[in-house]
């Protein structure tokens, strides 16, 4: 899965970034220990029968911390997934909810195999067992641990994990909030897919807004106008290309596992995806170049590179080349330690996972918030804002002595649907996130990049956590 192999292991490398931030901290080390363990670790195998005969799968669920109940992470469909990359996802779940203030401790599960050689009954099959296991040992419910899309599932396989719950526990009010990431027919929150794209949006146009740090990487303020190269076109990296070209910033490739595609003058996001729904390829797009190599991506130069596909893409053999001024981590993990290393040098700005991928998490929270209330967000003051707005610009004309036009009418007193909502409290979580670390960042000269300042941000949230339960003092 890494594009190299490396001495350490990725959750060795998520350890050794924890422990770059831990320095900055005077926390006991049994506090320390607590926060950067996995607090438990599920591993087991189920024999399922699918189209290609009786299988005997294996399957995760690592629930990293339980400073903050329910815990909460994706899970992996990948045949190339191993321990100790769920215990990487999990931890790095755990500081993600601290840096984005969502409630919840970390966890990750993972199905080693390729949905892609299975039917979709086959998928089905896979899924509600996987599920029945974790019901089983207690690691799924709503105040216990609560799963989410990841690379290789989505909704559909959210669906399926609620309705396999709710058969389990037929009556328990609560039940569709043992999983985020449904669709919205069946318990889904409006803004749920694209929003880990709109998170990584949001984020890069805030770091982008700094006139300071912009000019301290040679770039001029604003999102607009810069060159993008986004890795893997998936859910997280399309919605992140297609977001950022809204806000005005030109996306000149695409990576994808067949290939490359480049056009300095600026690709059209949904018509990549629409040839390479018709061909099977993103090559070949017209006016485009095909790259030889779908990693030379990485090395092309631009403004921002978006790695969207996997972990341990950026490595301390390509980080030398890559040219990039900004990296904006939309997948867990792309950049290895010493490939940071290499990139701060070079002053690059890393706009670490943790922080920028967060914006799934956030809008997973609201959907499990919607579920546990039982109400649509918007549901009770949509029609009051209505009126109240109504109300207001009637005052204003018989003061003023003017009308305002439909069309002002109608764009000033529409109340809120619960998409407007979501996506608010998903823009206000990403720029409040991102100023958090930024002035952790500015606070202490010692500490050297963004992902230390959300470690320690991070830690902090989390080791206050533990002292409020007493467990430390
Ligand atoms: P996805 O399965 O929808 O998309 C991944 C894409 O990457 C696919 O199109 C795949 O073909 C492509 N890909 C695979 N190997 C590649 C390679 N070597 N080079 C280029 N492209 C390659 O998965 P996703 O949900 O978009 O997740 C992508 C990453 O983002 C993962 O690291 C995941 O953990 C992380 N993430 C996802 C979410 C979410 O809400 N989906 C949230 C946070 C983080």
């Amino acid at each position: 899965m890494p594009n190299t192999k490396h001495a350490i292991s990725f959750f060795e490398n998520v350890n050794r970034n924890f422990d770059r931030a831990a320095q900055f901290t005077s926390y006991p080390q049994g506090l320390l220990e607590q926060i950067k363990g996995c607090n438990s670790v599920y591993s087991f195998q189920f024999p399922v029968r699918t189209s290609k005969g009786l299988q005997v799968l294996r399957g995760w669920r690592v629930e990293h911390s339980y400073h903050k109940l329910p815990v909460k992470g994706g899970i992996r469909y990948s045949a190339m997934v191993d321990e100790d990359e769920v215990k990487a996802l999990a931890a790095l779940m755990t500081y993600k909810c601290a840096v984005v203030d969502v409630p919840f401790g970390g966890a990750k599960g993972a199905i080693k195999f390729n949905p892609k050689e299975y039917t979709e009954t086959d998928v089905e099959v896979i899924t509600r067992r996987y599920t029945t296991e974790l019901i089983r040992k207690n690691y799924i419910g709503p105040g216990v641990d609560v799963p989410a899309p990841d690379y290789g599932s989505g909704s559909r396989e959210m669906a399926w994990i609620a309705d396999t719950y709710s058969t389990f526990y037929p009556g328990k009010i609560d039940a569709l909030a043992c999983v985020t990431g449904k669709p919205v027919a069946e318990g889904g929150v409006r803004g749920r897919t694209e929003a880990t794209g709109r998170g990584i949006f949001y984020g890069l146009q805030e770091a982008c807004d700094n006139a300071e740090d912009m000019k301290k990487l040679g770039l001029t303020r604003g999102l607009s106008g810069k060159r993008v190269v986004v890795q893997g076109l998936g859910n997280v990296g399309y919605h992140a290309a297609k977001f950022c070209q809204e806000g005005g910033a030109v996306i000149v490739a695409f990576a994808e596992y067949e290939g490359a595609i480049y056009d300095p003058k600026g690709l059209d996001v949904d018509a990549v995806v629409k040839h390479r729904k018709e061909t099977g390829s993103i090559l070949r797009f017209p006016g485009a170049k095909d790259l030889g190599h779908s990693l030379e991506a990485l090395e092309l130069d631009c403004d921002i590179l978006i790695p969207a596909a996997l972990e341990e893409q950026i490595t301390e053999e390509n980080s030398p080349r890559v040219k990039a001024k900004i990296i904006g981590e939309g997948a867990n993990g792309p950049t290895t330690v010493g490939a940071e290393e290499i990139l701060l040098k070079k002053n690059v700005m890393v706009v670490p996972d943790m922080f920028l991928n967060a914006g799934g998490v956030t809008v997973s929270y609201f959907e499990w918030l919607k579920n546990l209330s039982h109400v649509r967000f918007g549901r009770m003051d949509k029609r009051f804002e209505h009126s109240a707005f109504d109300k207001i610009l009637h005052a204003v004309e018989q003061t003023t002595g003017k009308s305002f036009t439909e069309t002002e009418r109608t764009a000033i007193t529409k109340g809120a649907d619960e998409i407007d909502l979501v996506n608010s409290g998903l823009e206000e979580t990403m720029t409040g996130a991102y100023n958090q670390i930024r002035e952790i960042l500015k606070s202490d000269t010692r500490i050297p990049d963004l992902r230390t300042a959300a470690f320690l941000n991070a830690i902090n949230k989390i080791a206050t956590a533990y002292m409020e339960l007493g467990i430390f003092p």
